[in-house]
This record gives C-alpha cells, sequence and structure tokens, in this order.
C-alpha cells in the first residue's frame, strides 16, 4: 500500500509518499522560516494560517512529481502532536478530509516517533531493540525502544533541548536562525584549546541533560570578550560550544548503551545532521563495538517521509483509523502503545 503523510506541527508545511517494498516515492516540503525571521520567533497564528495555504498546493506538486492521483492512496498519515495546536489542526482537518473523499483510512502519529523512525528508511536498516538519540529543536530524549510504540525514556532535558540551545547560543553570536547550522559554519573556522566550557551533567550518574547552563557560560565568555568585536573570538566560542554539546551527547549515549546492554544506536532530529556530532559518534562506535544509523540530511529535521513511514508501520501493524481528528499539543513519547 500507499502511504500519504502531512507533517504541520510548526513552521514546515510538508507532504510525502511512502510505498511498502519501495521506501519514499516522493516528498516536497515549504519551510516557513523567513516569514517568521523578523519576529524571532515561530509565530502560531501565523504558522495555521500558512499551513492553510500551502498544504493543498503541496499535494498537487508531490502528486505532479511523482505521476500519483489520489486514486493511488491507500491510507493518509498525519501528525496528532505534540506541536502547535492550530497548526496540528489544519493537517489534521486536511488529512481527514482527504481520507474521507478517497474512502481511505486515515492515522494520527506522534512527531517524535516519526523522527525516532526515520533512521530506518535508510538501506541496511537496524533491527529493533535500539536505543534512539532525540536531538530536535524541541527535545533532547534517550530512548529504550523494544519495538514500534514500545518506548522507555531514559533521560531527558530538564530545561533546553539542544536545538534550542544551538538556536540561542547562535542568537548570542548574532547568528541567524536556524542555530545548528550558523554554528557548525563558524565552528568549523575556531581554534581548539581556546575556550572550555562546562559538560552539563556528565560528572554525576544518570541519562538527563541539562543545557540552560551551558548557554549562560558562552554569554559570559562573550561579554567577558567585549560583545563581538573579535571575530575569531566568536569562532573560538562556536566551536567551543559545539564540541561541548557534542561531548555530552556522545557521553550519554555510550551511558544508554552501557545501561541497556544495546548493540544498536539511532540517531534523529534536526541535531542529527551535525558533521561534527556524527564524527564522535562513529568514532565511539568503532571503539566500544556498536552501530550507528542516521537519517539521511534531509530526514533530520520535519519532513512528511517519517510521518508518512510511522503511519505505515503502524497501519500494517493493525493499527486502527477511529475516524477522530483531535490533536494532542502535549503528548509525552512515553505515552505510546504498540499498534
Ligand atoms: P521537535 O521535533 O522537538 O518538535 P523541531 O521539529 O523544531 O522540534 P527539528 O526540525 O527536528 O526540530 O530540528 C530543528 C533543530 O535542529 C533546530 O534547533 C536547528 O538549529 C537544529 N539543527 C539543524 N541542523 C543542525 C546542525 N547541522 N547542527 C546542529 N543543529 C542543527
Ligand atoms: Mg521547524
Ligand atoms: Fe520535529
Amino acid at each position: 500500500g500507499r502511504v500519504l503523510g502531512i507533517e504541520t506541527s510548526c513552521d514546515e508545511t510538508a507532504v510525502a509518499v511512502y510505498a511498502a517494498g519501495e521506501g519514499i516515492l516522493g516528498h516536497v516540503l515549504h519551510s516557513q522560516v523567513d516569514d517568521h525571521a523578523v519576529y524571532g520567533g515561530v509565530v502560531p497564528e501565523l504558522a495555521s494560517r500558512d499551513h492553510v495555504r500551502k498544504l493543498p498546493g503541496l499535494v498537487a506538486e508531490l502528486f505532479a512529481q511523482t505521476g500519483l492521483s489520489g486514486r493511488d492512496i491507500d491510507a493518509v498519515a498525519w501528525t496528532r502532536g505534540p506541536g502547535l495546536p492550530g497548526a496540528l489542526m489544519v493537517g489534521a482537518g486536511f488529512a481527514r478530509s482527504f481520507a474521507w473523499a478517497a474512502q481511505v483510512p486515515a492515522i494520527g502519529v506522534h512527531h517524535m516517533e516519526g523522527h525516532l523512525l526515520a533512521p530506518l528508511l535508510e538501506p541496511n536498516p537496524p533491527a529493533m531493540p535500539l536505543v534512539a538519540l532525540l536531538v530536535s529543536g524541541g527535545h533532547t530524549q534517550l530512548v529504550q525502544v523494544a519495538g514500534l510504540g514500545r518506548y522507555h525514556i531514559l533521560g531527558e532535558s530538564l530545561d533546553d533541548a539542544a536545538g534550542e540551545a544551538f538556536d540561542k547560543t547562535a542568537r548570542l553570536l548574532d547568528l541567524p536562525y536556524p542555530g545548528g547550522p550558523a554554528i557548525a559554519r563558524l565552528a568549523a573556522r575556531g581554534n581548539p584549546g581556546e575556550i572550555d566550557l562546562p559538560r552539563p551533567m556528565t560528572k554525576r550518574p544518570g541519562m538527563d541533560f541539562s543545557f540552560s547552563g551551558l548557554k549562560t557560560a558562552v554569554l559570559h565568555c562573550f561579554r567577558e570578550s567585549c560583545g563581538g568585536a573579535n571575530e575569531q573570538r566568536r569562532a573560538d566560542i562556536a566551536y567551543a560550544f559545539q564540541e561541548a554539546m557534542v561531548d555530552t551527547l556522545t557521553i550519554k549515549c555510550r551511558r544508554a548503551l552501557q545501561h541497556t546492554g544495546c548493540r544498536r544506536l539511532v540517531v534523529a532530529g534536526g541535531v542529527g545532521a551535525n558533521a561534527r556530532l556524527r564524527e564522535r559518534l562513529d568514532q565511539l562506535a568503532a571503539g566500544d563495538g556498536f552501530s550507528v544509523h542516521y537519517p539521511s540530511l534531509e530526514y533530520c529535521t520535519d519532513n512528511a517521509a517519517m510521518i508518512a513511514y510511522a503511519g505505515y508501520l503502524r497501519l500494517n501493524a493493525g493499527g486502527g483509523d477511529n475516524l477522530d481528528f483531535t490533536v494532542r499539543p502535549r503528548w509525552p513519547l512515553g505515552d505510546l502503545e504498540r499498534p
């Protein structure tokens, strides 16, 4: 069967088709980043309105690109939550209407389950059980994955998410949004050993994270060095921040693998696109003898391919359509059940 995926949880409108045995047939995305940039953050009402405007055209574009029509779709998967309530409602309404018209089932998917499963879209996907590091704009979690919908949270951020820390630090350094790629670019010109930042919560046991202190340490560092006056200094700060971030994530991943005895790690979410993080995790995996798996770069940040795929897996495992389209703006991943 072919599943149409629809993602509207935040500031990306995305649609994709997943086909059993074939994989992703096509995916299309419109990012609202530029619309919200002038406000310094995502404006929920603007996001909802833009989803309404863009969604039908994106589906038409997807069908043109893949040569498919509505009749070729066997099910619709949409993001039920977590996310912005209004934005989620747009996707829910559209998906439900489409499914109704096409007389196919629809299924509401958990956005973070989508992120978590994205690495499995790649060739030679790892089997479950596995450990997942979810590092996105709103979440930082280590998850023990026993199977589809069987998620145990091993640790998570007590304050800022990893992506959020990248974004806030970028703003401090006068870099554009999204901060992750901007910091990574600046860090490439930074010198090692110039600045020492903390590796929060790595000295005590456990797999929780805290990144707000790291952000504050960057702020002090920045002020001491006369703001952004010195370009090399800014690059050194970006370098030190990225190292501290990557070090901390790597240490906790190792802990999670040791704690669970698991030999497979998947990394997902926007920060999973970070080249330095991938380099360090690859080194750790080679040394410790586990495998590590990433989504392709386009499926790290928000997309509908992961939603189509998660919906496919759930429908295929017997998860049904109960015809509702209530959204769940707040929805802990650990509350999910197996299909
Ligand atoms: P959530 O999924 O938790 O609701 P989100 O969907 O907004 O949050 P994603 O789209 O998965 O998050 O990721 C966006 C985040 O990823 C941003 O914070 C961005 O700065 C970060 N990011 C993107 N690319 C990189 C990179 N190369 N290095 C570090 N961070 C990155
Ligand atoms: Mg986004
Ligand atoms: Fe996301």
